[in-house]
């Protein structure tokens, strides 16, 4: 119950360092340098205004010296954040697998919500997820569903968690490049970023190919179906409006990754 709380707390200050990511990250700024500051009015917002949760809701959603609004995002990925950990450890205790989820559970928040703000995927966040849970894989096993199809079962578990890691992050982004490319090709314009592709790969590093083409079927369902009654009711154009296919990716992986990793059990 105790590291659960203390990991509720991590994780509220984990996200509101996603927050500084997510803005700085995707205008190519530092995310040491300079300390926080408002965006409207460049002042700089002392440590008792820059609590996770607490100051947002003590400030009423504003900020101190200008009274600018404060994006509800930032309370949002604090408590989500929060909330992804507090689970992490509740269902796998203070461990390494816990740790691994937490991870995970960061990066997807944060690339979910970089997408959906600036229509960016940090490659901190994709290519360093995908190299992480790689990484991770050594010490965390993974289900090797498929890979023994690949790799003969005298290898090593470690090594097995490690190919199913390998196979996860190139095999489904591999055949979402494809089919991006398939569509740049008939209809001569970008279909896809490259920055989806990348981010299915980190999403694959954690959960292996099994769960990184549900997330890829699921998130793409997903995607198509609020994407359509969003272009609806907001009356954009169709034509131009560019869905946030990461933000979809991001929760759709955050669900199947929590519901086959902490709470599981
Ligand atoms: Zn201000």
């Amino acid at each position: 119950m105790v590291e659960t709380i203390v990991a509720l707390l991590f994780g509220l200050l984990i996200g509101s360092f996603l927050n500084v990511c997510i803005y700085r990250l995707p205008r190519d700024l530092s995310v040491v340098q300079p300390r926080s500051f408002c965006p409207a009015c460049e002042k700089p917002i002392a440590w008792f205004d820059n609590i996770p949760l607490a100051s947002y809701l003590m400030l009423g959603g504003r900020c101190r010296k200008c009274g600018a609004r404060i994006p509800i995002r930032y309370p949002i990925v604090e408590l989500l954040t929060g909330i992804l950990f507090a689970v992490s450890v509740a269902g796998l205790g203070v461990s390494l697998p816990a740790l691994k989820w937490c991870l995970y559970g960061a990066l997807m928040v944060g690339l979910a919500f970089s997408d959906l703000e600036q229509r960016i995927l940090p490659d901190e966040f994709t290519l360093g997820g995908a190299v992480a849970g790689i990484l991770l894989a050594a010490w965390v096993p993974m289900q090797f569903g498929y890979v023994q199809l690949f790799l003969a079962s005298s290898y090593s578990e470690r090594w097995l968690s490690v190919g199913e890691a390998v196979l996860g992050a190139l095999a489904a982004s591999g055949m979402l490049w494809a089919v991006g490319a398939a569509y740049s090709a008939l209809r001569h314009k970008d279909g896809l970023g490259l920055g989806d592709v990348k981010m299915l790969a980190a999403v694959g590093a954690f959960m292996g190919l099994q769960g990184a083409l549900a997330t890829l079927v699921f998130g793409s369902i997903l995607g198509s179906l609020i994407g359509l009654v969003y272009i609806k009711v907001a009356k954009k154009d169709a034509a131009s409006y560019e869905l946030p296919f990461g933000t979809f990716l991001g929760f759709t992986g955050l669900a199947l990754g929590f519901l086959s990793g902490p709470l599981a059990r």
